[in-house]
């Protein structure tokens, strides 16, 4: 192999690369775990409970739900899993809570309604 050059410098980059990605990742693991708190003090709050069936055994099986699609900016989940504070608060303002459930089946009637209205 003549560009042993090539190589070397290669390993250099990607071991910058991978402490700024190992910072990033701690940071954000940290933000998640701090968000994952905040956001069970959030489904407390709503009543801890699916406002379509009651359920209310485990805070993990409740979701927030947008009530309005056209609004949805970022699913909930997903802004929890970045670690996403400020985001968050927005977002959940304009969601209920409900199980996991009651989600899925209301997804698939809204695809339904969808594909009927087609
Ligand atoms: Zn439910």
């Amino acid at each position: 192999m003549g560009n042993k050059g090539f190589y070397k410098r290669k390993r250099t980059l990607s071991w910058r690369y991978i402490k700024g990605g190992e910072y990033w990742y701690k940071n954000r693991v940290r933000r998640t775990e701090r968000l994952r708190i905040i956001d069970n003090g959030e489904k407390i709050k709503r009543g801890g409970c699916c406002q379509i069936c009651g359920y209310n055994q485990d805070l993990r099986a409740l979701t927030w739900h947008h009530k309005d699609r056209t609004i949805k900016e970022y699913g909930v989940s997903r802004l929890v899993g970045l670690g996403k504070i400020s985001k968050y608060k927005k977002e959940i303002i304009k969601c209920v809570l409900i199980c996991a459930n009651c989600h899925i089946i209301l997804n698939h009637e809204f695809e339904d309604n969808k594909r009927n209205a087609q």
